[in-house]
């Protein structure tokens, strides 16, 4: 069988195991998943300088479509927070600022929750997928939806899983076995909605 291939716009090898493994759930076997650094020796960055994950998925699949012309798939994900009206949203990456931490950007979530005197957080992970094939631009969305927590919990992970319960559980995402998180996360359910589609 001849099969079809798909360019991830990611350096990530982690996301590349996570669209694999949603391949496998959903038995397709005719993609094969190329990455760019297995393709171009230099490492290649695309500035994500949109507003919204949508803009970014998009600049992102699009910009390395014209460089390979190779149909591609671009995720881009964040954590919103209803009563910081959405942040850190699209710059969940760099809400504390540079250089990037992760730790930092949690404190930065706990010390602004804690000026509320409101007790619970909800809050959701969302993933934007852009499929850019050339000819048609599509896109799928996942969601998880939470709360935040004011003390972090957990060790696995990344980002702001330690201070992320999701809705059905008592755990944060990073006392979560990977396999439990990739269950339920934002970015497994966007995979399976692009899977779901069909159109690749
Ligand atoms: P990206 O678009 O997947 O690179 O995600 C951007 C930022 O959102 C990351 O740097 C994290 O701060 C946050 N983020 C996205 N997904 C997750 C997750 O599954 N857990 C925790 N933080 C996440």
């Amino acid at each position: 069988m001849k099969k079809l291939s798909l360019l991830l716009a990611t350096n990530n090898e982690h996301k590349k195991r996570e669209f694999l493994q949603i391949f496998k759930e959903f038995h397709i076997e005719n993609i094969e998943l190329l990455m760019i650094n297995e393709l171009l020796p230099n490492k290649i960055e695309i500035e994500e300088s949109g507003k919204t994950f949508k803009e970014n998925a998009f600049l992102k699949a699009s910009g390395l479509f014209a460089i390979t012309k190779i149909p591609t798939i671009a995720d881009d994900s964040g954590l919103e927070i209803d009563e910081l009206c959405g942040l850190p949203g699209v710059d969940s990456a760099i809400f504390a600022g540079e250089p990037r931490s992760d730790a930092r950007n949690r404190e930065k979530v706990i010390s602004l929750l804690k000026q509320s005197d409101k007790k619970n957080f909800d809050a959701r992970f969302k993933t934007i997928i852009c499929s850019f094939s050339g000819e048609n631009t599509e896109y799928f969305e996942g969601k998880c939806e939470g709360r935040i927590i004011l003390e972090e919990r957990g060790s696995k992970g990344f980002g702001y899983d330690s201070i992320f319960i999701p809705n059905g559980f008592e755990k944060t995402f990073a006392e979560m076995p990977a396999a439990e998180k990739n269950g339920i996360s934002h970015r497994a359910n966007a995979i399976r909605e692009f899977v779901k589609s069909g159109n690749f």
